[in-house]
């Protein structure tokens, strides 16, 4: 909220200037370090589908960078591609102002990726040319590229933007940006969902073309999902309120990266009444803002680690404590200690099952008590893509892929696709959802990991008592008509 007023108070003092012949809505700023010198910039309101002509004319901004270069060459040849209109059409049409800067041409990529609900945004220096890839629902293509002349020119502009030492080019770097919204109702894509703001963190890295960049969206601002936003089952939801209502140990969501783990992880800690308890978090980056909550960002740089800000919570009094990911020994141990005490944890690991999960805890050095204990429940999680409901018709089962991976469908039951239409860009699908599977760590699960049983029979007793299984869970999905076969079957082998 505050933010907006600052923001409300800028837009107003430009509004004011008789030169200023448009009223910029959102402002790029530098999160780290705080800006020395004035180096925020205003951007055009995003493009609403109509009039889009005067959408990302250029906010007064600093001559010094100003560098002219013309414009960057379309990409045709995909369907994403040949959406990225705004780079020429929105531009003003006389010739003076369709002169190129790198920064109009960022301006243009972030409201293009937002407009197209991009994840990441990828800046990649190839022998001849830059190329621009966005990654949408998973999948990555190219949008656009230009002459690798200006490249730097543009890597410069994004490493002022997000904090980054613009002489450094030999070493990686990284960054955030934040992007503010004035008028988030007008905007789509992301701002559809209601941001005011969106939040990137940026990476740099030399490559033997020169330095790549990706910018990956972080914050959706308001955008936290509840429980029942995120494609539980009702059967999964109950069981997770269940667990979370218990108040104490360790509830883990497990899954590869990009398996919307985070997602499930906040829209969890959105359930726990913040009147009610102390919650705190400790994360590497804070990905989502929410109120009421303490959020803290570890820094390595500066010495500041999972383990010594977890020493630092312990001292906080906190009834709820949210670790973004379990990646050392240390880190495990202070987390089983803190549930062993009576709090909540909640927490992330890179695994890709729950039966993996318990393993890699113990592989860390945490006896199989202590994990029997510690323990209320484990959740493993997929994303499949949604199928675009514009588009969505009846279909016939992949039988071929179901042979490769010996797959039965029951004969009868109906499965949908998209055909491919302007909504969704040709691709049949828009958004992804979550399935899932989630074992509550009871009484007789904990007697099955203290026996120390092999893996093979953790695994079987796993599939014979989770809410229902992965594929079970997306097989519904598909009969429901909101994902494809093929989806579930790419996710769960
Ligand atoms: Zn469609």
């Amino acid at each position: 909220m505050l933010l907006k007023r600052k923001g409300d108070l800028e837009t107003a003092a430009i509004a004011r200037d008789p030169n200023a012949q448009y009223v910029p809505q959102i402002q790029v700023m530098p999160q780290t370090p705080p800006p020395q010198v004035n180096t925020q910039q205003t951007m055009a309101p995003a493009p609403a589908p109509a009039p889009r002509a005067e959408a990302f004319t250029e906010a007064p901004r600093p001559v010094s960078d100003m560098q002219r270069m013309p414009m960057p060459e379309r990409t045709e040849q995909n369907a994403v591609g040949s959406r990225l209109v705004a780079t020429r059409e929105v531009l003003p049409a006389s010739s003076e102002e369709e002169e190129f800067t790198p920064t109009n041409w960022l301006n243009n990529i972030f409201m293009e990726a937002m407009r197209l609900n991009v994840s990441d945004i990828h800046i990649i220096p190839e022998r001849d040319y830059t190329s621009v890839r966005f990654r949408v629902d998973g999948v990555i293509s190219e949008v656009a590229k230009w002459d690798i002349d200006y490249h730097e020119m543009v890597l410069s502009r994004i490493k002022i933007i997000s904090g980054l030492q613009v002489v450094e080019k030999n070493i990686p770097q990284d960054g955030h940006i934040e992007l503010l919204f004035e008028q988030a109702k007008t905007a789509v894509g992301w701002g559809q969902k209601g941001a005011s703001s969106l939040n990137f963190r940026v990476s740099t890295m030399p490559t033997i073309n020169g330095e790549a960049a990706v910018l990956r969206v972080l914050s959706k601002e308001n955008c936290v999902l509840t429980l029942d936003q995120i494609g539980l089952s009702d059967k999964s939801l109950f069981t997770l309120r269940k667990i979370l209502q218990r108040g104490h140990g360790v509830v883990l969501m497990t899954g590869y990266s990009g398996s919307g783990k985070t997602t499930t992880l906040y829209a969890a800690l959105n359930e726990i009444d913040a009147n009610q308890k102390v919650i705190i978090t400790l994360e590497d980056p804070v990905e989502y803002r929410v109120p009421m909550i303490q959020q803290s960002q570890v820094n390595p740089m500066a010495g500041y680690h999972f383990d010594t800000g977890l020493k630092a919570i312990l001292r906080q009094d906190p009834d709820v404590i949210m670790i973004g990911e379990i990646r050392d020994d240390e880190t495990a141990n202070i987390a089983m200690r803190l549930a062993m005490v009576g709090r909540l944890v909640l927490t992330t690991l890179h695994t890709n099952s729950i039966v993996g999960a318990l393993t890699r805890v113990s592989d860390m050095g945490i006896t199989r008590s202590v994990i029997a204990a510690a323990f209320m429940g484990v959740v493993a999680e997929r994303l499949v893509r949604k199928i675009c409901p514009a588009c969505r018709q009846e279909s016939t089962p992949p039988y071929e892929l179901m042979k490769m991976f010996n797959i039965e469908w029951p004969e009868g039951d109906k499965v949908y696709a998209g055909r491919g239409c302007d909504a969704c860009g040709q691709t049949g699908f828009v958004d992804r959802v979550g399935i899932f599977e989630i074992m509550e760590v009871d009484r007789d699960f904990e007697n099955v990991i203290l026996q120390d049983s092999p893996t093979e029979s953790l695994e079987q007793y796993v599939k014979k008592h989770v809410t229902e299984t992965l594929r079970e869970d997306g097989f519904d999905k598909v009969r429901k008509g909101i994902t494809t076969l093929e989806e579930v079957i790419r996710a769960t082998i």
